[in-house]
């Protein structure tokens, strides 16, 4: 079993708490991952955008943290740079590590800095968290969200020809369609749930889906409560039927996981551990082997495989 995992925040966590990645009592550690059968882990950098001043040097202590752990941990993770470490990963016992920048804040407008990230390792980005910046605006502005600037668009150019996959959570509805439109390629949706079942912001409404369909992209189900219920107190078959939901009104090509974990307290599934039963709540939930193997991994695999580059640069 291979379950591709399209978003958490345990690197950020880490730096925080100071705890390992192998071992914690945190949501995410490598032992309990593996034992899971994660396959491919995104690794997220976040600072809160309102630390406009401080969060590129913020990011390249996480960028640091991250390579840190992959060297202690070598024998356990293997970073995913371009579609050969994909390819490799298959005979290898080892989480793929792909790393994510949650909000494009640190780079101001400058894609030089888009450029030394991409050379440090970063291969997925969203353009906003929550709030507006140089590039774009997020869903957090609410009814003042606007779409696109033209330095964001140049931006998906620039992520486009680095063979940076590009992640629309956290972005307003007017940049969503916007970005659809000006990246070439597939895109993901790495945590988010649908609005129908959960009316909360940050959830993608039966359009949005449809367009991601439509773009060949996929959607990762989160796992934290207030997106999956309204009320917070979402149990398992509140997730699962998300699940069920967006794979019947879009098909189950465009679905896959992207739990958040230690980006929030109060979670679904506790911590990553739990995904160990996803197989068997998928299958009870009446999905095929073949669904379920696309669900926890192939429909992510093939937007990664799209957009990444074939050989390191
Ligand atoms: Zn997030």
């Amino acid at each position: 079993m291979n379950i591709v995992d399209l978003h958490c925040d345990t690197i950020s966590h880490l730096c925080k708490t100071g705890a390992a990645l192998w071992s914690n009592s945190s949501q995410y550690d490598i032992q309990r991952a593996q034992a899971a059968g994660i396959g491919l882990q995104f690794f997220a950098l976040f600072t809160r955008p309102a630390e406009s001043n401080t969060c590129l040097r913020e990011i390249l202590k996480q960028l640091d943290r991250f390579w840190m752990e992959v060297e202690d941990n070598r024998s356990h993770l293997q970073p995913i740079l371009n579609s050969d470490d994909l390819s490799n990963l298959k005979d290898q016992n080892k989480i793929g590590c792909l790393l994510h920048l949650e909000g494009a804040e640190c780079l101001g407008g400058d894609l030089e800095i888009l450029r030394v990230l991409q050379r440090s390792g970063l291969r997925s980005m969203g353009l906003t968290w929550n709030d507006r910046n140089l590039l774009a605006d997020g869903g957090g502005e609410g009814i003042s969200a606007g779409g696109l600037s033209l330095k964001g668009r140049e931006t998906l150019k620039e992520m486009d020809r680095l063979g940076i996959l590009l992640d629309l959570a956290h972005i307003s509805v007017p940049s969503y369609y916007q970005a659809l439109e000006a990246y070439a390629r597939p895109v993901l949706v790495t945590h988010a749930n649908a609005r129908s079942l959960c009316p909360h912001w940050r959830n993608l409404d039966d359009a949005q889906l449809k367009a991601l369909a439509q773009k060949g992209g996929v959607v990762g189900i989160t796992q934290v409560s207030d997106f999956v219920k309204e009320d917070g107190n979402a149990t398992v078959g509140d997730m699962l039927d998300h699940i069920a939901y967006i794979a019947d009104l879009i098909g189950v090509e465009y679905v896959g996981l992207g739990s958040d974990f230690d980006g929030a307290d109060d979670m679904v599934l506790g911590e990553v551990g739990q995904y160990a039963r996803m197989p068997d709540l998928l299958a009870d939930k009446g999905f095929s082997r073949r669904e379920i193997e696309m669900i926890l991994g192939t429909n992510a695999m093939r937007v990664i495989t799209a957009v990444l580059p074939t050989q390191s640069s």
